[in-house]
């Protein structure tokens, strides 16, 4: 089964001071990512301080919102029950081409189909109050 995205109704993000540009990005429909000033290296999840030189010097810019799936599980137990209208779906790490990880839901996709490698891009989906990043087949 593929997942509808607006059948719907999970437990929302918590925004914290440092997060909440991405997801105000993910409602413009934009993948926001923290790119490092001092290294220039892409920052994925939001943070202080760059995982890779410890500067403190992150600041945002758009990306490219495409990837390539790394793996992935397909979902037939929900750890929440809000979920449970959309098993069986697929979660998946995301390589992004920018190089940070990223996990997310396929959308627009049968379980069965999903393979490492295939292509993806951000497909942002209004869930609630909020706009989650999931991907779907580039192709
Ligand atoms: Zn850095």
């Amino acid at each position: 089964m593929r997942i509808d995205p607006h059948a719907l109704s999970v437990p929302p993000p918590t925004p914290t001071a440092e997060t909440l540009p991405f997801w105000q990005a993910a409602r413009r429909g934009e993948l926001l990512l923290q790119r490092c000033a001092d290294c220039s290296r892409w920052v994925f999840y939001p943070r202080a301080l760059c995982p890779h030189c410890w500067s403190d010097r992150l600041d945002w810019a758009p990306a490219s919102a495409r990837g390539t799936v790394r793996s992935f599980t397909v979902v037939h137990k929900p750890g929440h029950p809000a979920w449970a209208v959309a098993a069986p779906y697929t979660v998946a790490v995301i390589d992004l081409e920018e190089g940070p990880r990223m996990l997310s839901a396929l959308v627009g996709i049968e379980p069965a189909e999903a393979r490492v490698g295939l292509a993806v891009r951000a497909r942002f989906v209004e869930v609630g109050e909020w706009t989650l990043p999931f991907f779907e087949p580039a192709g």
